[in-house]
Parts: structure tokens; C-alpha cells; sequence
């Protein structure tokens, strides 16, 4: 333990997977820590970075319900309560989808100083594992991230940006297909899927909004981001062929 009474907390964003995605900043935070506790993506590897301090998972992928979310409140505030600098975990980057503002309102509420440590969202990971730049020069002036699911568990989609990327999509894409073109996609529109993004088993499809569910078996089962509309395009616009995954897998691939 460090020798405040009290402790902090440290959000750290992991990146989205690989352990040499972190940055320098959250390693040194990592080094610093007496607990980390981590969500469920983030990669074991990063245990060499604080070899002594209290490892403890609290996440489980898919959706994470309120009652674990007040439990991973109740574990920060004790340590960090008890002049622990704790270290929290996230995939990604804390701010994207990581429920960064409730942790953040149960530290304040109680006096604790906090932390955020920025890490690689999956969105770009994607982009960076495909060579597709999420902004192209006149064509692409906008990107959102979206989670494809609310709060309800219902799926929702739009059309807010040239690019649009949603997360937490993997097992609704049928749906998701139909979405974007109530949302006013076209049909013909590309659609890119990666899952495990610059993991070295990464796997990159390209679709179109309308047959975008054929993506499903491919991706089953593994952490996956849907890129909509300009960004999902190779770069010199490679046209799209029928045997998509196929081609796909081997032009991205590491
Ligand atoms: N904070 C994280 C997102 C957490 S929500 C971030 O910034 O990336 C979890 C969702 O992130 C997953 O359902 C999936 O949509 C996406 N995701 C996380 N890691 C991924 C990866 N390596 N490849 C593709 N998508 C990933």
C-alpha cells in the first residue's frame, strides 16, 4: 500500500487487446498499483507490468449488469479508501462505452481522486488493423461511434456521419442491416466487419448494409466493431466480390 491514507484510482485504457497496444502512461500506472482490477478483454500479458500488485477480474463480456457494476464501485472504494493506488482496467479507451461516468460519479461522491489514462478504442483498431483510414480527404469528413445497443437491450442505428462505427453489434447484425436502412443507408453501401482487431487471429470481412448478416457465423463468438459507409471502403476502392471473407482475411492480415 501506498503511504497516503487515501488512495487513488487510475483509469487506464488497455487498448483492445494486445498488450504492447497500452500506452507508456498506463504501464507506468501499472506499475504503480497495488490492485488492478480489470475487465475481461484485456490481455494477461499485462500482468508483467505490476507483477505485485492484487490482480482481480470484474468483467465478463456481453452485457455487464448493475449489480456487478456496484460491486467494481464498492472494490475501488475500499482500496483506493484505504490508501491503495487502484488501477482500473479497461478495454479500449475508458471514455468509449466503458460506463467511465458511473465509476467516475461513485469516486467523486465519496472524495477520491481519479485518474483517466486514454487508450486505443476498437474503432480504431479496426482501422489501423485494415488500412482503411476512418476520414477520407472530401468524402469523409465525419465519424460517430455508436453502440449498436441501448440500454434496453433494443438495437438502434442512424445515419449521423460519413463513417459510422458500431460497437457491441456482433450478435444482432440482421437486425442491425435492417436499422441502417430505415435509417436511410443504401442498400449497396460498405460495410466492414473486424473482430479481435490487431489480435493476430484478427478477422476482417467486407459486406454491404443489405447483406450485412451473412457476417454473423463468420464473427461468432468474438468482440467485433461494424464500420458503415466510407470508412469501410479499401483505400483505391477496391470493388467488392461475392467471395468477400475470403479476400478479406488475406489482404488484412498481419
Ligand atoms: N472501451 C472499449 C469498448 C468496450 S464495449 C473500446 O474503447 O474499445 C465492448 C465492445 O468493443 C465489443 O462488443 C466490441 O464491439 C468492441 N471491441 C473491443 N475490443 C475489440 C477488438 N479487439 N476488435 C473489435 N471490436 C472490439
Amino acid at each position: 500500500m501506498s503511504e497516503s491514507t487515501v488512495g487513488r484510482v487510475i483509469f487506464v485504457g488497455a487498448g483492445p487487446g494486445p498488450a504492447d497496444l497500452i500506452t507508456l502512461r498506463g504501464v507506468r500506472a501499472l506499475a504503480a498499483a497495488d490492485v488492478v482490477l480489470h475487465d475481461a478483454l484485456t490481455d494477461t500479458a499485462l500482468r508483467a507490468h505490476a507483477p505485485r500488485a492484487l490482480w482481480i477480474n470484474v468483467g465478463k463480456r456481453g452485457y455487464r449488469n448493475s449489480a456487478v457494476q456496484t460491486e467494481i464501485n464498492a472494490l475501488m472504494l475500499r482500496d483506493a479508501g484505504q490508501g491503495a493506488t487502484v488501477v482500473r482496467l479497461k478495454g479500449g479507451d475508458p471514455s468509449i462505452f466503458g460506463r467511465l461516468e458511473e465509476e467516475l460519479d461513485a469516486l467523486r461522491a465519496a472524495g477520491i481522486a481519479a485518474e483517466v489514462v486514454p487508450g486505443i478504442t476498437a474503432a480504431l483498431a479496426a482501422a489501423a488493423g485494415t488500412l482503411r483510414p476512418l476520414t477520407r480527404r472530401g468524402t469523409g469528413r465525419s465519424v460517430s461511434l455508436s453502440t449498436a445497443v441501448t440500454r434496453e437491450g433494443e438495437l438502434s442505428a442512424g445515419r449521423r456521419a460519413d463513417t459510422e462505427v458500431y460497437y457491441m453489434a456482433g450478435r444482432k447484425l440482421a437486425e442491425l442491416s435492417r436499422r441502417l436502412v430505415a435509417a436511410g443507408w443504401n442498400g449497396d453501401t460498405p460495410v466492414l466487419v473486424v473482430s479481435r482487431a490487431l489480435w493476430p487471429d484478427q478477422i476482417a470481412s467486407d459486406h454491404v448494409v443489405s447483406g450485412l448478416a451473412e457476417a454473423g457465423v463468420l464473427h461468432a463468438g468474438r468482440p467485433a466493431v461494424v464500420t458503415v459507409g466510407v470508412g469501410a471502403s479499401p483505400v483505391g476502392g477496391k470493388p467488392l466480390h461475392v467471395d468477400r471473407h475470403h479476400e478479406a482475411r488475406r489482404s488484412v492480415g498481419p
